[in-house]
Protein backbone atom coordinates (compact mmCIF):
# COMPACT_ATOMS: atom_id res chain seq x y z
CA UNK A 1 0.00 0.00 0.00
CA UNK A 2 1.35 3.35 -0.75
CA UNK A 3 2.01 5.43 1.91
CA UNK A 4 1.03 9.44 1.58
CA UNK A 5 2.07 10.52 4.94
CA UNK A 6 4.35 12.94 6.03
CA UNK A 7 7.77 11.21 6.63
CA UNK A 8 9.55 13.07 10.29
CA UNK A 9 11.15 15.39 8.57
CA UNK A 10 7.81 16.43 6.39
CA UNK A 11 5.97 16.92 9.56
CA UNK A 12 8.65 18.93 11.14
CA UNK A 13 8.35 21.15 8.12
CA UNK A 14 4.54 21.19 8.07
CA UNK A 15 4.87 22.44 11.56
CA UNK A 16 7.37 25.32 10.77
CA UNK A 17 4.69 26.40 7.86
CA UNK A 18 1.85 25.92 10.65
CA UNK A 19 3.49 28.29 12.96
CA UNK A 20 4.73 30.45 10.15
CA UNK A 21 0.83 31.13 9.33
CA UNK A 22 0.00 31.54 13.01
CA UNK A 23 2.46 34.26 13.02
CA UNK A 24 2.06 36.12 9.46
CA UNK A 25 -1.12 35.29 8.09
CA UNK A 26 -3.01 38.24 8.88
CA UNK A 27 -6.81 37.81 9.72
CA UNK A 28 -8.48 39.92 7.35
CA UNK A 29 -7.09 37.52 4.56
CA UNK A 30 -8.68 34.37 6.27
CA UNK A 31 -11.33 33.31 3.51
CA UNK A 32 -15.08 34.15 3.78
CA UNK A 33 -18.01 33.65 1.97
CA UNK A 34 -17.54 36.52 -0.24
CA UNK A 35 -14.28 35.00 -1.55
CA UNK A 36 -14.11 33.02 -5.01
CA UNK A 37 -14.74 29.82 -4.60
CA UNK A 38 -11.54 29.21 -7.82
CA UNK A 39 -9.08 31.21 -6.70
CA UNK A 40 -9.89 31.60 -3.23
CA UNK A 41 -9.31 35.62 -3.75
CA UNK A 42 -11.88 38.26 -3.04
CA UNK A 43 -13.37 39.40 -6.05
CA UNK A 44 -13.49 42.60 -4.57
CA UNK A 45 -10.38 43.95 -2.20
CA UNK A 46 -11.13 46.60 0.20
CA UNK A 47 -8.32 49.11 1.17
CA UNK A 48 -7.74 47.16 4.72
CA UNK A 49 -7.43 43.83 2.84
CA UNK A 50 -5.19 45.47 0.28
CA UNK A 51 -3.11 46.47 2.85
CA UNK A 52 -2.98 43.22 4.37
CA UNK A 53 -2.07 41.18 1.06
CA UNK A 54 0.99 43.72 0.75
CA UNK A 55 2.13 42.68 4.24
CA UNK A 56 1.39 39.12 3.65
CA UNK A 57 3.35 39.33 0.34
CA UNK A 58 6.29 40.80 2.65
CA UNK A 59 6.05 38.33 4.97
CA UNK A 60 6.69 35.38 2.41
CA UNK A 61 9.62 37.35 0.58
CA UNK A 62 11.36 37.65 3.53
CA UNK A 63 10.99 33.99 4.26
CA UNK A 64 12.01 33.21 1.17
CA UNK A 65 8.58 31.35 0.18
CA UNK A 66 7.67 33.52 -2.59
CA UNK A 67 9.35 31.56 -4.88
CA UNK A 68 9.51 28.33 -2.82
CA UNK A 69 11.48 26.52 -5.42
CA UNK A 70 14.12 29.38 -6.42
CA UNK A 71 17.70 29.39 -5.09
CA UNK A 72 18.65 31.48 -2.08
CA UNK A 73 20.60 33.85 -4.43
CA UNK A 74 17.56 34.44 -6.46
CA UNK A 75 15.11 34.96 -3.41
CA UNK A 76 13.70 31.46 -3.19
CA UNK A 77 14.32 29.28 0.00
CA UNK A 78 15.42 26.00 -2.17
CA UNK A 79 12.56 23.94 -0.59
CA UNK A 80 11.92 20.61 -2.48
CA UNK A 81 8.84 19.67 -4.19
CA UNK A 82 7.48 18.13 -1.67
CA UNK A 83 7.66 20.76 0.79
CA UNK A 84 6.53 23.33 -1.75
CA UNK A 85 3.25 21.19 -1.80
CA UNK A 86 3.17 21.25 1.90
CA UNK A 87 3.19 24.99 1.24
CA UNK A 88 0.87 24.91 -1.49
CA UNK A 89 -1.91 22.75 0.77
CA UNK A 90 -1.75 25.01 3.73
CA UNK A 91 -2.11 27.92 1.57
CA UNK A 92 -5.54 26.57 -0.01
CA UNK A 93 -6.41 25.10 3.21
CA UNK A 94 -5.93 28.07 4.83
CA UNK A 95 -7.75 29.86 2.14
CA UNK A 96 -4.33 32.31 1.91
CA UNK A 97 -3.91 34.06 -1.92
CA UNK A 98 -1.61 32.88 -3.65
CA UNK A 99 0.78 35.36 -4.36
CA UNK A 100 3.81 33.94 -6.33
CA UNK A 101 6.20 34.68 -8.92
CA UNK A 102 5.70 33.57 -12.61
CA UNK A 103 6.23 30.81 -14.57
CA UNK A 104 8.54 32.94 -16.91
CA UNK A 105 10.63 33.30 -14.21
CA UNK A 106 11.38 29.35 -13.35
CA UNK A 107 11.45 29.45 -17.14
CA UNK A 108 14.57 32.00 -17.07
CA UNK A 109 15.89 29.73 -14.45
CA UNK A 110 16.03 27.15 -17.04
CA UNK A 111 17.53 28.75 -19.54
CA UNK A 112 18.48 32.18 -18.96
CA UNK A 113 21.92 32.99 -18.63
CA UNK A 114 23.42 34.65 -15.41
CA UNK A 115 22.59 38.32 -17.01
CA UNK A 116 18.94 37.33 -17.54
CA UNK A 117 18.69 35.93 -14.29
CA UNK A 118 19.66 39.21 -12.25
CA UNK A 119 18.42 41.33 -14.21
CA UNK A 120 14.71 39.72 -14.01
CA UNK A 121 14.16 37.48 -11.15
CA UNK A 122 14.91 39.87 -8.47
CA UNK A 123 12.02 42.52 -9.51
CA UNK A 124 9.64 39.08 -10.10
CA UNK A 125 10.18 38.28 -6.01
CA UNK A 126 9.38 41.81 -4.90
CA UNK A 127 6.43 41.81 -7.21
CA UNK A 128 7.42 44.88 -9.34
CA UNK A 129 7.10 43.00 -12.56
CA UNK A 130 4.09 41.74 -14.16
CA UNK A 131 3.75 39.28 -16.95
CA UNK A 132 1.80 38.10 -19.71
CA UNK A 133 2.73 35.61 -22.52
CA UNK A 134 2.63 36.30 -26.16
CA UNK A 135 1.87 32.96 -27.70
CA UNK A 136 -1.27 32.09 -29.13
CA UNK A 137 -2.00 34.43 -32.53
CA UNK A 138 -5.32 34.78 -34.51
CA UNK A 139 -4.21 31.69 -37.20
CA UNK A 140 -2.11 29.93 -34.60
CA UNK A 141 -3.48 28.32 -31.34
CA UNK A 142 -3.41 24.37 -31.03
CA UNK A 143 -0.90 24.55 -33.88
CA UNK A 144 1.19 27.41 -31.96
CA UNK A 145 4.64 26.88 -34.18
CA UNK A 146 2.80 27.91 -37.05
CA UNK A 147 3.22 31.47 -35.52
CA UNK A 148 3.72 34.35 -37.91
CA UNK A 149 4.42 37.46 -35.68
CA UNK A 150 7.94 38.08 -36.94
CA UNK A 151 11.07 39.66 -35.49
CA UNK A 152 13.48 41.22 -38.01
CA UNK A 153 17.13 41.41 -36.77
CA UNK A 154 18.70 45.07 -37.03
CA UNK A 155 22.02 45.21 -35.27
CA UNK A 156 21.89 44.36 -31.97
CA UNK A 157 17.87 44.71 -32.20
CA UNK A 158 15.08 42.95 -32.79
CA UNK A 159 12.06 44.83 -34.79
CA UNK A 160 9.06 43.02 -33.99
CA UNK A 161 5.62 42.97 -36.30
CA UNK A 162 2.73 41.25 -35.95
CA UNK A 163 -0.45 40.67 -33.61
CA UNK A 164 -0.61 38.00 -30.59
CA UNK A 165 -4.17 36.95 -29.19
CA UNK A 166 -6.05 35.66 -26.23
CA UNK A 167 -3.01 37.74 -24.16
CA UNK A 168 -4.35 37.30 -20.81
CA UNK A 169 -3.72 40.32 -18.38
CA UNK A 170 -1.62 42.51 -20.75
CA UNK A 171 -3.86 45.15 -19.98
CA UNK A 172 -1.87 44.99 -16.45
CA UNK A 173 1.41 43.68 -17.49
CA UNK A 174 4.34 45.35 -17.81
CA UNK A 175 6.04 42.95 -19.35
CA UNK A 176 5.77 40.48 -21.81
CA UNK A 177 7.41 36.87 -23.08
CA UNK A 178 6.74 35.82 -26.48
CA UNK A 179 7.79 33.36 -29.44
CA UNK A 180 8.51 35.28 -32.48
CA UNK A 181 9.20 33.95 -36.03
CA UNK A 182 13.44 34.73 -36.08
CA UNK A 183 13.81 32.50 -39.05
CA UNK A 184 10.71 32.10 -41.64
CA UNK A 185 12.58 29.79 -43.97
CA UNK A 186 13.71 27.11 -41.30
CA UNK A 187 11.01 24.22 -40.69
CA UNK A 188 8.53 25.75 -38.39
CA UNK A 189 9.79 24.91 -35.21
CA UNK A 190 13.07 26.08 -35.61
CA UNK A 191 12.84 29.61 -36.29
CA UNK A 192 11.31 30.31 -33.44
CA UNK A 193 12.93 33.07 -30.36
CA UNK A 194 11.82 33.27 -27.04
CA UNK A 195 11.94 36.92 -26.33
CA UNK A 196 11.19 39.06 -23.29
CA UNK A 197 10.18 43.23 -23.75
CA UNK A 198 8.54 45.92 -21.69
CA UNK A 199 4.83 46.53 -22.52
CA UNK A 200 5.44 50.18 -22.84
CA UNK A 201 8.37 49.57 -26.02
CA UNK A 202 7.12 52.22 -28.32
CA UNK A 203 4.84 49.97 -30.97
CA UNK A 204 2.92 47.84 -28.68
CA UNK A 205 -0.68 47.92 -28.33
CA UNK A 206 -3.21 46.46 -26.30
CA UNK A 207 -7.16 45.84 -27.50
CA UNK A 208 -9.37 44.75 -24.62
CA UNK A 209 -11.38 41.34 -25.40
CA UNK A 210 -14.85 40.92 -22.84
CA UNK A 211 -15.42 37.31 -21.90
CA UNK A 212 -18.96 35.88 -21.64
CA UNK A 213 -18.93 36.26 -17.40
CA UNK A 214 -18.44 40.27 -17.96
CA UNK A 215 -14.97 40.42 -17.11
CA UNK A 216 -12.11 41.84 -18.71
CA UNK A 217 -9.06 39.28 -18.85
CA UNK A 218 -8.17 38.77 -22.56
CA UNK A 219 -6.45 41.25 -25.05
CA UNK A 220 -5.29 41.48 -28.27
CA UNK A 221 -1.61 42.83 -28.72
CA UNK A 222 -0.48 44.15 -31.67
CA UNK A 223 3.40 44.88 -32.53
CA UNK A 224 4.26 47.78 -34.81
CA UNK A 225 8.08 48.19 -35.37
CA UNK A 226 8.65 47.15 -31.85
CA UNK A 227 12.60 47.34 -30.93
CA UNK A 228 13.67 45.01 -28.64
CA UNK A 229 17.41 44.21 -27.54
CA UNK A 230 18.79 40.92 -28.83
CA UNK A 231 20.24 40.10 -25.80
CA UNK A 232 16.23 39.79 -24.40
CA UNK A 233 16.71 36.44 -25.87
CA UNK A 234 16.11 33.78 -23.64
CA UNK A 235 17.94 30.63 -24.51
CA UNK A 236 19.20 30.17 -28.00
CA UNK A 237 17.83 32.38 -31.39
CA UNK A 238 16.22 30.27 -33.37
CA UNK A 239 15.56 27.57 -30.78
CA UNK A 240 13.05 29.24 -28.58
CA UNK A 241 10.14 26.52 -29.57
CA UNK A 242 11.86 24.54 -26.49
CA UNK A 243 11.73 27.47 -24.17
CA UNK A 244 8.42 28.23 -24.81
CA UNK A 245 7.43 24.08 -24.19
CA UNK A 246 9.55 24.70 -20.98
CA UNK A 247 7.27 27.25 -19.69
CA UNK A 248 4.01 25.38 -20.96
CA UNK A 249 5.42 22.36 -18.49
CA UNK A 250 5.69 23.97 -16.10
CA UNK A 251 2.14 26.05 -16.61
CA UNK A 252 0.29 22.59 -16.96
CA UNK A 253 1.89 21.15 -13.63
CA UNK A 254 0.28 22.87 -11.59
CA UNK A 255 0.97 20.93 -8.68
CA UNK A 256 -0.92 23.21 -5.77
CA UNK A 257 -4.17 22.74 -7.93
CA UNK A 258 -5.08 19.69 -6.32
CA UNK A 259 -5.47 20.97 -2.75
CA UNK A 260 -7.18 24.05 -4.06
CA UNK A 261 -10.17 21.85 -5.39
CA UNK A 262 -10.54 19.78 -2.46
CA UNK A 263 -10.75 22.89 -0.54
CA UNK A 264 -13.82 24.02 -3.14
CA UNK A 265 -15.66 20.29 -2.23
CA UNK A 266 -15.43 21.46 1.10
CA UNK A 267 -16.86 24.66 1.09
CA UNK A 268 -19.71 23.29 -0.98
CA UNK A 269 -20.59 20.32 1.04
CA UNK A 270 -20.49 22.33 4.06
CA UNK A 271 -22.90 24.77 1.99
CA UNK A 272 -25.48 21.78 0.93
CA UNK A 273 -25.32 20.34 4.59
CA UNK A 274 -25.77 23.55 6.36
CA UNK A 275 -28.80 23.67 8.37
CA UNK A 276 -29.52 27.45 8.00
CA UNK A 277 -29.24 26.99 4.21
CA UNK A 278 -31.43 23.70 4.36
CA UNK A 279 -34.09 25.21 6.01
CA UNK A 280 -34.21 28.43 3.44
CA UNK A 281 -34.37 25.77 0.85
CA UNK A 282 -31.33 26.96 -1.29
CA UNK A 283 -29.73 23.91 -0.47
CA UNK A 284 -31.83 21.70 -1.49
CA UNK A 285 -33.10 22.65 -4.68
CA UNK A 286 -32.04 20.64 -6.97
CA UNK A 287 -32.13 16.91 -6.94
CA UNK A 288 -30.09 16.38 -4.22
CA UNK A 289 -30.04 12.30 -4.57
CA UNK A 290 -28.12 12.32 -7.59
CA UNK A 291 -26.15 15.37 -6.79
CA UNK A 292 -25.61 13.79 -3.67
CA UNK A 293 -23.80 10.52 -5.77
CA UNK A 294 -21.70 13.04 -7.84
CA UNK A 295 -20.65 14.83 -4.74
CA UNK A 296 -19.01 11.41 -3.59
CA UNK A 297 -17.58 10.88 -7.80
CA UNK A 298 -16.10 14.51 -6.90
CA UNK A 299 -14.35 13.41 -3.38
CA UNK A 300 -12.93 10.46 -5.47
CA UNK A 301 -11.66 12.76 -8.50
CA UNK A 302 -10.11 14.65 -5.96
CA UNK A 303 -8.12 11.72 -5.03
CA UNK A 304 -6.87 11.31 -8.49
CA UNK A 305 -6.39 14.65 -8.90
CA UNK A 306 -3.74 13.97 -5.56
CA UNK A 307 -2.11 11.47 -6.57
CA UNK A 308 -1.82 12.87 -10.66
CA UNK A 309 -0.32 16.00 -8.75
CA UNK A 310 2.17 13.39 -6.36
CA UNK A 311 3.83 12.11 -9.21
CA UNK A 312 4.91 15.44 -11.06
CA UNK A 313 6.17 16.08 -7.61
CA UNK A 314 8.21 12.94 -7.34
CA UNK A 315 9.62 13.42 -10.96
CA UNK A 316 10.82 17.08 -9.79
CA UNK A 317 11.75 15.82 -7.08
CA UNK A 318 14.32 13.49 -9.11
CA UNK A 319 15.13 17.18 -11.11
CA UNK A 320 13.28 15.72 -13.81
CA UNK A 321 10.55 18.36 -16.00
CA UNK A 322 7.60 16.31 -16.02
CA UNK A 323 5.98 16.59 -20.26
CA UNK A 324 3.50 14.42 -20.52
CA UNK A 325 2.97 13.90 -16.97
CA UNK A 326 2.19 17.31 -17.02
CA UNK A 327 -0.44 17.27 -19.27
CA UNK A 328 -1.99 14.83 -17.75
CA UNK A 329 -2.49 16.49 -14.42
CA UNK A 330 -3.48 20.09 -16.57
CA UNK A 331 -6.18 17.63 -18.76
CA UNK A 332 -7.52 16.07 -15.35
CA UNK A 333 -7.33 19.27 -13.47
CA UNK A 334 -9.20 21.63 -15.75
CA UNK A 335 -12.11 18.83 -16.77
CA UNK A 336 -12.80 18.30 -13.00
CA UNK A 337 -13.01 21.99 -11.62
CA UNK A 338 -15.69 22.23 -14.84
CA UNK A 339 -17.22 18.67 -13.28
CA UNK A 340 -17.28 20.96 -9.77
CA UNK A 341 -19.14 23.57 -10.89
CA UNK A 342 -21.99 21.14 -12.54
CA UNK A 343 -22.09 19.08 -9.41
CA UNK A 344 -22.75 22.31 -7.48
CA UNK A 345 -25.42 23.89 -10.27
CA UNK A 346 -26.98 20.93 -10.31
CA UNK A 347 -27.29 20.49 -6.54
CA UNK A 348 -28.22 23.61 -6.25
CA UNK A 349 -31.36 23.37 -8.46
CA UNK A 350 -32.65 26.89 -10.03
CA UNK A 351 -30.65 29.21 -7.21
CA UNK A 352 -27.56 27.53 -8.88
CA UNK A 353 -27.53 29.29 -11.52
CA UNK A 354 -28.28 32.98 -10.02
CA UNK A 355 -24.90 34.88 -10.30
CA UNK A 356 -25.70 37.97 -9.21
CA UNK A 357 -23.65 38.55 -6.12
CA UNK A 358 -25.56 40.87 -3.85
CA UNK A 359 -29.09 39.10 -4.18
CA UNK A 360 -29.94 37.96 -1.70
CA UNK A 361 -31.36 34.48 -2.61
CA UNK A 362 -27.67 33.84 -4.60
CA UNK A 363 -25.91 30.63 -2.89
CA UNK A 364 -22.64 31.58 -1.80
CA UNK A 365 -23.24 35.32 -3.58
CA UNK A 366 -23.14 33.71 -7.16
CA UNK A 367 -20.15 31.99 -6.71
CA UNK A 368 -21.07 28.72 -8.18
CA UNK A 369 -22.62 30.07 -11.18
CA UNK A 370 -19.12 32.33 -12.29
CA UNK A 371 -17.22 28.85 -11.50
CA UNK A 372 -19.69 27.14 -13.81
CA UNK A 373 -18.74 29.67 -16.38
CA UNK A 374 -15.56 30.64 -15.87
CA UNK A 375 -14.05 27.44 -15.88
CA UNK A 376 -15.54 26.60 -19.76
CA UNK A 377 -12.30 28.13 -20.58
CA UNK A 378 -9.97 25.95 -18.45
CA UNK A 379 -9.98 23.28 -21.05
CA UNK A 380 -8.52 25.68 -24.01
CA UNK A 381 -6.32 27.83 -21.81
CA UNK A 382 -2.27 26.68 -21.93
CA UNK A 383 -3.56 24.03 -24.79
CA UNK A 384 -6.69 22.03 -25.41
CA UNK A 385 -7.31 18.91 -23.89
CA UNK A 386 -7.44 17.65 -27.35
CA UNK A 387 -4.19 18.53 -27.50
CA UNK A 388 -2.88 17.49 -23.70
CA UNK A 389 -4.62 13.95 -24.94
CA UNK A 390 -2.26 13.90 -28.14
CA UNK A 391 1.08 14.94 -26.21
CA UNK A 392 -0.25 11.88 -23.95
CA UNK A 393 -0.73 9.64 -26.64
CA UNK A 394 2.39 10.28 -28.70
CA UNK A 395 4.94 11.02 -25.72
CA UNK A 396 3.27 9.44 -22.70
CA UNK A 397 2.26 6.04 -24.92
CA UNK A 398 3.96 5.62 -28.37
CA UNK A 399 0.96 5.89 -30.13
CA UNK A 400 0.63 7.25 -34.19
CA UNK A 401 0.22 10.95 -34.76
CA UNK A 402 -3.38 11.72 -35.33
C1 LIG B 1 -8.61 31.50 -20.29
C2 LIG B 1 -7.62 31.54 -21.41
C3 LIG B 1 -6.44 32.23 -21.24
C4 LIG B 1 -5.52 32.29 -22.28
N1 LIG B 1 -4.41 33.04 -22.10
C5 LIG B 1 -3.51 33.13 -23.09
C6 LIG B 1 -2.36 33.97 -22.94
O1 LIG B 1 -2.17 34.63 -21.91
N2 LIG B 1 -1.49 34.04 -23.94
C7 LIG B 1 -1.65 33.32 -25.11
O2 LIG B 1 -0.79 33.40 -25.95
N3 LIG B 1 -2.75 32.55 -25.31
C8 LIG B 1 -3.69 32.45 -24.32
N4 LIG B 1 -4.82 31.70 -24.50
C9 LIG B 1 -5.05 31.05 -25.81
C10 LIG B 1 -4.94 29.54 -25.77
O3 LIG B 1 -3.61 29.13 -25.62
C11 LIG B 1 -5.55 29.02 -27.09
O4 LIG B 1 -6.93 29.39 -27.08
C12 LIG B 1 -5.45 27.52 -27.20
O5 LIG B 1 -4.11 27.13 -27.37
C13 LIG B 1 -6.31 26.98 -28.38
O6 LIG B 1 -6.04 27.65 -29.56
P1 LIG B 1 -7.23 28.26 -30.43
O7 LIG B 1 -8.11 29.05 -29.53
O8 LIG B 1 -6.62 28.95 -31.59
O9 LIG B 1 -8.08 27.02 -30.91
P2 LIG B 1 -7.77 26.06 -32.15
O10 LIG B 1 -6.33 25.68 -32.14
O11 LIG B 1 -8.29 26.69 -33.38
O12 LIG B 1 -8.62 24.79 -31.81
C14 LIG B 1 -10.02 24.69 -32.07
C15 LIG B 1 -10.48 23.29 -31.66
O13 LIG B 1 -9.82 22.29 -32.46
C16 LIG B 1 -9.17 21.34 -31.63
N5 LIG B 1 -7.91 20.93 -32.24
C17 LIG B 1 -6.98 21.71 -32.82
N6 LIG B 1 -5.92 20.99 -33.24
C18 LIG B 1 -6.19 19.69 -32.90
C19 LIG B 1 -5.48 18.46 -33.06
N7 LIG B 1 -4.27 18.42 -33.64
N8 LIG B 1 -6.06 17.32 -32.58
C20 LIG B 1 -7.29 17.35 -31.98
N9 LIG B 1 -8.01 18.50 -31.81
C21 LIG B 1 -7.47 19.64 -32.26
C22 LIG B 1 -8.90 22.09 -30.32
O14 LIG B 1 -8.74 21.19 -29.25
C23 LIG B 1 -10.14 22.95 -30.20
O15 LIG B 1 -11.19 22.20 -29.64
C24 LIG B 1 -5.77 31.62 -23.51
C25 LIG B 1 -6.97 30.93 -23.69
C26 LIG B 1 -7.89 30.89 -22.66
C27 LIG B 1 -9.17 30.16 -22.90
Amino acid sequence: MVDFADSPEQQVFRASVEEFFSDNFPEALEMSKNDDPRTMRSVKNTPAKEAALKEWRTALVDKGWIAPAWPKEYGGADLSPMEQFILNETIAVRGAPRVGVPDVGSTIMVHGNDDQKKEFLPPMVRGETRWCQGYSEPGSGSDLASLQTRAVRDGDDFVINGQKIWTSGAHLANWMFALVRTDPEAPKHRGITYLLFPMNTPGVSVRPLIQMHDQHGFNETFFEDVRVPVRNAVGEIDRGWYVGATHLDFERSSIGMAVGQERILDALREFVTDPAEKSSGRSRSGRPDAGRLELVDRYIEASVARTLSQRVISMQARGLIPNYEASMTKAFNTEFMQRIARTAVQLLGKYGDLRDREHPRSPMRGRWATMYLSTVSATIAGGTSEIQRNVIATRGLGLPRG
